[in-house]
């Protein structure tokens, strides 16, 4: 249930309401917007008359939320969050590229991708410590080391670091090298780690599960909002169907479809989209074109060496060529890069 607060809503009126949820035995949940005060009474509210809100003091009117997925649902927060950190802003008119390596191999490899995508325009540097891998032989990642040398290759560069975390043990080691925990599509449904970043004060960027449908992916962005971390960024990189020229199908329907049920960022990962190189840049410009807040792109200067997903990375020559691309159809909309 939401309690929208009239604009001019005194402390004292708010705090009663806030004072009467709490009362009821749910959770506070508020949001200060430019023009008013939205209260979310979170928890089981079924029973809960709106009548009692309705008749206070300050309260303009009552809602239900019907959607199961409460905090990340755009009637509780219906204008775009902006997760802001370290001079960026995701959700904004601003379009964000998170582009680097599949996984960090070496320091000359880190160094390299990072200064070629950020000069080309790239303000996040992504790359694997941790791997999910499907097979346990295959390379498993450098791990804390890795995270080190990248640290050091993004701030030579002025970049910030999105790097993947694959169980709650991790978050304190990862914690002085990432700005962005990355929730891995294998992962999406994993409820220990989504608890666990949910009290955390980094934002993370929640991959869409394979087989996940669009309410799956939002509940799980619901398990960290509901703990406090309201700095969520989803991810679409595609889901399984039975399509196989493909590695994965990419579903940009998802972006608008998002936008409109939620208020969170939505950004797409056209790499583990299609899995094909000459793929990823028209779907890269599809995605921009269907309104996502920005995009998680792998490159690599020696995809033929890469320890993963070489054949899904782009050049970083291809890398800037989309980046100019991409500001013309930016424009279009009333965005930039
Ligand atoms: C990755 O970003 O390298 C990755 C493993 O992605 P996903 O979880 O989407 O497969
Ligand atoms: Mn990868």
């Amino acid at each position: 249930m939401v309690i929208v607060m009239k604009n001019n809503a005194t402390p004292e009126q708010i705090e009663a309401v806030e004072q009467k949820i709490r009362s009821l035995n749910l959770n506070v949940h508020r949001v200060d917007g430019a023009l008013r005060t939205i209260l979310g009474a979170i928890g089981d509210a079924s029973s809960v008359d709106t009548q009692e809100f309705e008749n206070m003091e300050g309260v303009f009117n009552v809602v239900r939320i019907v959607e199961p997925y409460k905090l990340c649902s755009r009637t509780f927060h219906p204008e775009n969050s902006i997760i802001k950190f370290n001079g960026i802003e995701l959700g904004g008119d601003r379009i964000v590229v998170m582009a680097g390596p599949c996984s960090i191999e070496s320091k000359e490899q880190i160094y390299t991708i990072a200064e070629q995508v950020a000069r080309a325009g790239a303000t996040i540097l992504r790359g694997g410590a941790f791997k999910p891998r499907t097979s346990p032989y295959a390379y498993q990642g450098m791990g804390i080391e890795g995270l080190k040398i990248m640290r050091q290759a993004a701030d030579a560069f002025d970049m910030q670091i999105v790097s993947e975390i694959l169980e709650p043990s991790q978050i304190d080691p990862m914690y002085e090298y990432v700005d962005i925990y990355q929730v891995g599509a294998r992962n999406m449904q994993n409820f220990a780690l989504l608890k666990a970043l949910s009290t955390i004060d980094k934002p993370v960027l929640l991959k869409r599960g394979m087989a996940a449908t669009i309410e799956e992916f939002l509940m799980a962005a619901e398990y960290i909002m509901s703990g406090g971390n309201y700095q969520v960024i989803l991810c679409e990189r595609g889901i399984r169907t039975f399509e196989k020229y493909t590695r994965n199908t990419l579903d940009i329907s998802a972006i608008p479809i998002v936008k409109k049920l939620s208020h969170l960022p939505i950004i797409a990962d056209p790499s583990h989209g299609t899995g094909k190189r000459e793929f990823v840049a028209p779907m890269a410009r599809a995605a921009i074109a269907s309104g996502a807040d920005g995009l998680i792109i792998e490159v690599h200067h020696q995809p033929e060496k890469a320890m993963s997903d070489g054949p899904q990375s782009l050049l970083p020559d291809q890398f800037q060529r989309l980046m100019e691309e991409l500001k013309v159809i930016a424009w279009a909309i009333g965005r930039t890069v």
